[in-house]
């Protein structure tokens, strides 16, 4: 604590409003104008010239109370005194003790106040060098960083060796705030003024560091946005001077490019980003072209040109009457799904997915379905595509990294809303790298598909404008995931009759165009298309056939630009010519009836299909080998044909053992297509049948169906288009399940007329409808019971 002097004595007071005075130091000029501060001034002249001097807290008042005066001051005394023209005193003043207010003597017509001094409680001899010392040290620091202290101040410092005195001076000079130099006054405690001073001092230094931090960071940076733009300029010129770039720069060349594609969001960033990295870099790095590569592909997609969407139903009917033939019920779906199309704005269905045989119109169906929505139109194939960056892209990391397939097409569409087909969708696979049906899934979901991203732009992109179809030969293989997402629409195939229409009216006119012929050029008679149908091409489309077409064409048109013809007519005695010698037989699989060889129905990738099963028994050990890339289930269903017959040997006229002795082959040829499922099962047991017994197969008749151990027939599928087959063969006698009677029905009208179809449930009556009879055939139809059933069977159980 402060001595306190025991003697009090008065003096006049002198509230300052800002500017404090320290003992040991002299003021500035102050002005006094304030009447009370005035008659205090004349007191202290009247007397012995001391005065008080006191900070008022607040410095806007204009005349303080006593208790808006702070209580502890300096007492001064005047030095200088005058009058400025306003009449007010100006003062100097010297400081000389610190006091401390006890009361007020008076307030009227100025404050007189009775104080005590406050000597400096001084530190310990060695404790004030050291303190000295470490005020010195941080005043210069705070001169080094401030800069701002006059050097006549510092010498005066630099003088004072009295820690309290110097702290006194020192914080006099420092333009920091009135508060924080009233504690320091307030400090009596040398120690705790030198603590306080020193800290204030270490503030100060840190915000001048501070704001020159800043300050320097500020002008670094406008400096380096100078440099940049003024280097940026030079390599302009240097790049001129060496004749590598016209005057418009590549980089500035892409910007306008962004600019007119009107790039917005992330998109525009990026670009702009690889944009700037393509200036820094020189011309021939191998980063630029990668760089250069990229922005290329980011100027040249479609990213806001869409197409106006023509919305007339009726027109869409007119569009796809004129590009196909028939087909009315794919047509009717096709136009359903796109009246819903047009009554919701971005509709969030199913996907159209066309599946049937090559050949039936699936990929011309999707671009007439663009040609009637005026959109533009792009397929790609997912056929093989194994690898889930053939659709999502490559990383650019990747040397020769390319976007994926979907982001290729929509550049080659230049649409945001293409009309988008992938074709043979049941062919993808996957393996070790990734899963490409799951890109497709998102690609597909609408939800999703708004912001696809493909790994090389690494930038979202809208698809969920694009209407996408696809493409199937059998929904077997597709994912189920994909198949959820999609409405299938089955092309079945056509009839002959179908064939020849659309050879007619479409194929032939479409080919003569294409090959630059007149219509009276060329003529193509029916029978000759029928011809061609039958006995060129076997298949459930039109693909061969529109080959064929074409094959005479080209001829044609040799022949004529050769002068050896002025018009071509093509008969059925001239197609040889043509189209060489025929490449199958109409009506059917055998010419005569065979031992061992039945026709089965089946339907493969291209459609139903006609194929023969071939069974050849020699002595042997009873080895049972079945040939021609069969199936699981195909060979299974062999077996159960084989253990039906050995229990039917008696009725067959073969011994009990039969099957011990002999070896049985079974062959189903065209090796090279994969086939499986159980509806050949009766065609096995049939050929089988006829090869034991000896008793041949009627050629005319095909046949298809399960059949169990017990020689009961199971219904299968595909009725329709194994029955199109068969007739488009030219085999009109057919053996079905009953339990197929329904599908009958799908089989157009006239078709079905000309079909002599017979019905079965056991096995026992496909060996009557098909073996040709002989005049002691034994085999009697029984009505199949199950085993077990309780009733007496005729029908040999599987245990027997
Ligand atoms: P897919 O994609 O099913 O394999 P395409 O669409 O390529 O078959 O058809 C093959 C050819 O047959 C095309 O030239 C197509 O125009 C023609 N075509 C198919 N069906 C019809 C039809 N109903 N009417 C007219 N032309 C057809």
């Amino acid at each position: 604590m402060a001595a306190v002097k025991p003697e009090r004595k008065s003096y006049p007071l002198l509230p300052l409003r800002d500017r404090l005075v320290f003992p040991g130091t002299t003021s500035q000029l102050l002005e006094v104008g304030r009447a009370r501060s005035m008659k205090a001034v004349e007191m202290a002249r009247a007397g012995s010239m001391r005065i008080v001097l006191c900070i008022q807290r607040d410095s806007q008042t204009l005349d303080p109370t006593p208790d808006e005066i702070a209580d502890i001051g300096t007492l001064g005394v005047i030095k200088e005194i005058a009058k400025n023209p306003a009449g007010h005193y100006r003062v100097v003043i010297e400081g000389i003790t610190r006091v401390r207010l006890a009361s007020y003597v008076a307030t009227e017509p100025g404050y007189i106040v009775e104080v005590e001094e406050l000597e400096d409680e001084p530190l310990e001899r060695s404790e004030s060098t050291k303190a000295t010392k470490m005020l010195m040290e941080q005043y210069e620091e705070y001169v080094r960083a401030t800069k701002k202290v006059p050097p006549e101040t510092l010498i005066s410092i630099a003088t004072l060796t009295d820690p309290g005195r110097l702290s006194d001076s020192i914080a006099n000079h420092m333009p920091v705030s009135t508060e924080e130099k009233q504690e320091i006054l307030e400090a009596v405690s040398v120690k705790e003024r030198v603590k306080k001073l020193v800290s204030l001092l270490g503030k100060e230094v840190e915000l001048v560091n501070l704001e020159k931090r800043i300050h320097r960071r500020v002008r670094e940076q406008i400096e380096k946005n100078q440099k940049e733009y003024w280097l940026r300029e030079q390599m302009k010129a240097i790049q001129k001077e060496l004749g590598d770039r016209d005057d418009v720069s590549e980089a500035d060349e892409f910007r306008g490019k962004v600019e007119e594609l009107g790039l917005t969001g992330e998109a525009l960033e990026r670009a702009l980003r690889e944009i700037d990295r393509l200036e820094k870099m020189p011309q021939a790095a191998a980063e630029a072209v990668v760089v250069r590569t990229y922005l290329e592909w980011m100027v040249a997609l479609p990213w806001n040109v869409i197409t106006e969407d023509r919305l007339d139903i009726n027109e869409a009917q007119k569009v796809l009457d004129e590009d196909h033939y028939g087909l009315d019920e794919v047509k009717e779906r096709i136009l359903e799904y796109l009246a819903i199309r047009q009554l919701v704005d971005k509709p969030k269905g199913p996907i159209l997915c066309f599946v049937g045989p090559p050949g039936v119109g699936k990929t011309s169906l999707a671009k007439s379905i663009a040609r009637a929505l005026n959109r533009k139109f792009v397929r790609i194939s997912l056929g093989g595509v194994r690898d889930e960056a053939e659709i999502r892209g490559h990383r650019r990391t990747y040397i020769g990294a390319l976007p994926g397939r979907i982001i290729q097409g929509i550049r080659t569409a230049g649409s945001r809303n293409p009309v988008f087909l992938m074709d043979e969708i049941d062919k993808l696979a996957s393996d070790f790298r990734g899963d490409p049906a799951a890109a497709l899934l998102e690609v597909l979901d609408p939800e999703q598909n708004h912001g696809f991203s493909d790994h090389y732009l690494e930038v979202p992109f809208d698809l969920s404008r694009v209407m996408f179809i696809t493409t199937a030969n059998t929904t077997h293989t597709i994912p189920r995931p994909l198949l959820d997402r999609m409405e299938l629409i089955t092309l079945p195939g056509y009839t002959e009759e179908e064939k020849l229409q659309i050879a007619s009216q479409f194929l032939v006119p479409k080919e003569l165009k294409e090959h630059g012929l007149k219509r009276s050029d060329l003529a193509i008679s029916t029978d000759a298309l029928r011809d061609i149908a039958r006995l060129y091409t076997r298949e459930a489309g039109v693909r061969n056939l529109e080959r064929q077409i074409a094959t005479i064409c080209r001829k044609t048109a040799k022949d004529l630009v050769s002068g050896r013809r002025k018009r071509v007519r093509v008969t059925p005695k001239n197609l040889g010519k043509y189209l060489g010698v025929p490449r199958f037989h109409y009506g059917q699989v055998e010419r005569q009836n065979q031992v061992g060889v039945g026709a089965g129905l089946a339907v493969t990738e291209v459609g139903g299909d006609v194929l023969a099963c071939e069974v050849s028994v020699v002595k042997g050990k009873g080895k049972f080998t079945l040939t021609g890339q069969l199936g699981d289930v195909m060979k299974e269903s062999a077996q159960a044909g084989l253990s039906y017959l050995r229990s039917r040997a008696f009725d067959l006229g073969l011994s009990d053992d039969f099957y011990e002795n002999v070896d049985i082959h079974v062959h189903i040829p065209e090796g090279a297509i994969p086939k499986d499922g159980p509806s050949a099962g009766i065609t096995i047991a049939c050929a089988m049948a006829s090869a034991l017994t000896g008793r041949p197969v009627r050629h005319d008749t095909a046949m298809t169906g399960e059949v169990t151990l017990r020689g009961r027939v199971l219904p299968i599928g595909g009725v329709k288009e194994k029955v199109l087959a068969a007739h488009r063969m030219g085999i009109f006698n057919i053996i079905l399940p009953s339990e197929n009677r329904k599908d009958l029905e799908e089989v157009p009208a006239n078709i079905r007329a000309e079909m002599a179809v017979t019905f079965v449930d056991h096995m026992d009556e496909v060996l009557v409808a098909a073996l040709v009879p002989d005049e002691d055939h034994r085999i009697v139809p029984i009505p199949c019971v199950e085993a077990g059933s309780g009733q007496p069977s005729a029908v040999p159980s599987e245990a027997r």
